[in-house]
C-alpha cells in the first residue's frame, strides 16, 4: 500500500470501484444472474462476494470484458449519491436479496442509520460509505483474481464467489502495485524453496511444520551462527531450555489464562504438560536459581529456541506462518538505570544484522508507550524511566521512529522494527520489549549495594524475529540468489569433458578443504546445460574447466549474474571468494 495517499481517500476510492464492478456485472449478466452479498475495501484493494444463481459462472477470462464495462461506467462520470432510508424502505428495496435482508437485520440490531448509495439512476446498494462523488474519479483499477469464500467466513455457510480487485489514485500507483504483485509471485519462498530444495512440507507431519532440507539447514545455520557471533562479544550467554514444561510455569506467568487457546498440550503418564509457547518464563527460572548481586547485572541470556503455537490451519503458509517457531530469543535482566545502555546495545546488534542483510534502507521503528485507554502493570516511576530510556536511545541512534500512544503491552513499553524487503514490502521483525510484570510474577531479585533485594527489569528481545519467518523473508528478499556467505552451494565446478575430471576433482577437494561449499557437476551433460542448471539454482560462481584451464592451472569463472570473469588462477579465485565470505558481502566479484 502506498503511504503517499490519505488512507481514507483510497478506501473511498476502492469502495467505489467495488460498486462499479457490481454495476458492470449487473449490466452484463442481468439482475437474476447473482445475489450481491458483500464487498469491502481492504488494505490492498477490494473484493466482491456474490452467490451465483442458476448456472451462472464466472472465470478470470471474463475479467477483460467486465473491466471494459467498468471503464464505461467510469467514463460516463455518474454521480454517486448517498441517502438515508428507513428499515421498511430498505427491506422493500432489497426484498429479493436474502443477504441484504440479513445485513439489514444486523444494522437494525446495532441501532445504526441505514444508508444506501446510488450510482446514476440504475444501481443501488446498501453501504455505509464513504465513496468518491463521481465514477470518473476511479481512474486506475484492475480485477485480480477469483476465489471461493464462505458467507461470514464460516464453512457451515454457503460458498460464495469472490472477485478480488484493486484501485489506485493513478495509473503509476496501480502499475507499481501490479509490478510488486508479479515480483512477489516470482519471489514466492514456497516455490523457490521447492525448486532449490530448501524445505519440505509433509502431510504426514502436518501443516505449519516445515522440515529443512540439507540446503535449507545450511542457510539457517549461517544465520544462527552469525546471530550468535554478534551477541557473544556483547556479554550474552547461551542457555538451553526443554520443549515441554509443567502447566504450573504458565499459571504462574499468567500466560495460561491469556494465551491458553494457542498452547499445545501434552499428556504424560502421570502429569500434564505444555509444549512451550514461548521462552520467557523458562529463562526466568534460570535467572532465579542464581543469587546475583548488583555487580553481576545485567545478566543476558540468548537461546535460539523453538516454541509451538496452535495457529489455525487456514492461516498457515510456507515458512512465514508456522506452528513451530524458532525465535532468536534473548532475555536481559537489568536495573532500571541500566536500561538505556542495554537497549542501545540491542539496537546496535539489530543495525549490524540488517545492514549485513541489505535491509536497512527505509526501515522504521514504532515506539509503543502508555496511553489513557490501556490498563498497565507496574509503577508510574518505572514506566516513565523505561519510556524515557527507549526514547533517548531512539534519538541518539537516530532511529526513524513513530510513537504509538496506547500501543504498549500491558507489561511495558517497546520498540518494534519494521524493515522493507527488495520490493518494498514491510516486515515487522525485531523487537525490544521492557517487562515489569514477569519479574513480579516470579519474584525475581538480585542483591543491591545496601544488601537488600532489588527487583530487576526484564527486556525481551529478538533480532530476526523467528528463524523460519526470517528465512522465508530472506528467500523472497534475495529472490533465491543468496549472498555468497549464505548460498548453500557457493561454487559449481563444471568440467567440459571427462578428460578434465581429475583436475576438476583436485579443485573440488581444495575448495572443500578450505570450507568452501562446492559441488562437482560430473554428469555427462553438455557444458551449456550444466551452466543453465547452476544458474537456475542461483549458485553464485561456476568454475568451468576445459583443456586450456586444466593445462594452465586456472578456472574460467562465470557468475550467476551473467558476468564472465574469464580465466583466473585458482589461488586468485579462492582469495576473492574468501574475502566475499568473510566480509559477508552482498555482492559478487566486481
Ligand atoms: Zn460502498
Ligand atoms: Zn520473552
Amino acid at each position: 500500500m502506498s503511504e503517499n495517499n490519505n488512507p481514507n481517500d483510497l478506501h473511498a476510492l476502492r469502495h467505489s470501484a467495488e460498486h462499479i464492478l457490481t454495476q458492470a456485472m449487473l449490466r452484463l449478466y442481468g439482475p437474476d444472474a447473482f445475489y450481491m452479498a458483500m464487498g469491502p475495501a481492504t488494505d490492498e484493494g477490494f473484493y466482491f462476494d456474490f452467490e451465483p444463481r442458476g448456472d451462472f459462472k464466472i472465470s478470470e477470462e471474463d475479467f477483460p470484458k467486465i473491466e471494459a464495462e467498468m471503464a464505461k461506467i467510469v467514463k460516463e462520470n455518474l454521480p454517486i449519491v448517498r441517502s438515508e432510508i428507513t428499515i421498511e424502505q430498505a427491506k422493500k428495496l432489497f426484498s429479493s436479496n436474502p443477504y441484504k435482508i440479513e445485513w439489514l437485520d444486523s444494522i437494525k440490531n446495532r441501532g445504526e442509520v441505514i444508508t444506501i448509495y446510488k450510482i446514476g439512476e440504475e444501481f443501488v446498494d446498501l453501504c455505509a460509505g464513504p465513496h468518491v462523488r463521481y465514477t470518473a474519479k476511479v481512474k486506475a483499477f484492475k480485477l485480480l483474481s477469483i476465489a471461493g469464500a464462505y458467507w461470514h467466513g464460516d464453512e457451515k455457510n454457503k460458498m460464495l464467489t469472490r472477485i478480488y480487485g484493486t484501485a489506485f489514485e493513478n495509473k503509476e500507483e496501480l502499475e507499481k502495485f501490479i509490478y510488486t504483485q508479479e515480483e512477489a509471485k516470482r519471489r514466492d519462498h514456497r516455490i523457490i524453496g521447492k525448486n532449490q530444495k530448501l524445505f519440505t512440507l509433509s502431510s504426514l507431519i502436518g501443516a505449519g511444520l516445515p522440515l529443512l532440507q540439507p540446503k535449507g539447514m545450511i542457510i539457517r545455520q549461517c544465520i544462527e551462527d552469525y546471530l550468535w557471533s554478534i551477541h557473544k562479544d556483547r556479554g550474552y550467554q547461551r542457555v538451553w531450555t526443554p520443549h515441554i514444561t509443567k502447566e504450573a510455569l504458565y499459571v504462574t506467568s499468567g500466560h495460561a489464562e491469556k494465551f491458553g487457546d494457542n498452547i499445545f498440550r501434552v499428556q504424560g503418564k502421570e502429569e500434564k504438560f505444555f509444549l512451550k509457547p514461548m521462552n520467557c518464563p523458562h529463562h526466568m527460572q534460570i535467572f532465579s536459581d542464581n543469587q546475583f548481586s548488583y555487580r553481576d547485572m545485567p545478566v543476558r541470556y540468548f537461546e535460539p529456541a523453538t516454541v509451538y503455537r496452535d495457529e489455525k490451519t487456514g492461516e498457515l503458509s510456507g515458512l512465514t506462518r508456522v506452528r513451530a517457531i524458532t525465535q532468536d530469543d534473548g532475555h536481559l535482566f537489568c536495573r532500571v538505570s541500566q536500561l538505556e545502555d542495554e537497549i542501545s546495545t540491542i539496537v546496535s546488534i539489530i543495525k549490524e544484522f540488517f545492514t549485513t542483510m541489505g535491509m536497512l534502507d527505509g526501515y522504521w521503528v514504532r515506539l509503543s508507550v502508555r496511553g489513557p485507554k490501556g490498563k498497565y502493570l507496574g509503577t508510574d516511576e518505572v514506566w516513565e524511566k523505561a519510556e524515557v530510556a527507549l526514547k533517548n536511545v531512539s534519538e541518539r541512534e537516530k532511529l526513524p521512529y513513530k510513537i504509538g500512544i496506547d500501543e504498549a503491552a500491558f507489561y511495558g513499553p517497546k520498540l518494534d522494527f519494521i524493515f522493507k524487503d527488495a520490493i518494498n514490502r514491510e516486515w515487522q521483525l525485531s523487537t525490544i520489549q521492557c517487562d515489569f510484570n514477569l519479574p513480579e510474577r516470579f519474584d525475581l531479585s538480585f542483591i543491591n549495594e545496601k544488601g537488600e533485594k532489588e527487583r530487576p527489569v526484564v527486556i525481551h528481545r529478538a533480532i530476526s524475529g523467528s528463524l523460519e519467518r526470517f528465512m522465508g523473508v530472506m528467500i523472497e528478499h534475495f529472490a533465491g540468489a543468496f549472498p555468497v556467505w549464505i548460498a548453500p552451494i557457493q561454487v559449481k565446478i563444471i568440467p567440459i569433458t571427462d578428460a578434465q575430471h581429475d583436475y576438476a576433482k583436485e579443485i573440488f577437494d581444495k575448495l572443500k578443504e578450505l570450507g568452501i561449499r562446492a559441488e562437482l557437476d560430473d554428469r555427462s551433460e553438455k557444458m551449456q546445460a550444466k551452466i543453465r542448471d547452476a544458474q537456475l539454482e542461483k549458485v553464485p560462481f561456476m568454475a568451468v574447466i576445459g583443456q586450456r584451464e586444466a593445462s594452465a592451472g586456472t578456472v574460467a569463472i562465470r557468475q550467476r549474474d551473467g558476468k564472465d570473469l574469464g580465466a583466473l588462477s585458482i589461488n586468485d579465485f579462492i582469495g576473492k571468494l574468501q574475502s566475499l565470505i568473510t566480509e559477508k558481502s552482498l555482492h559478487l566479484i566486481q
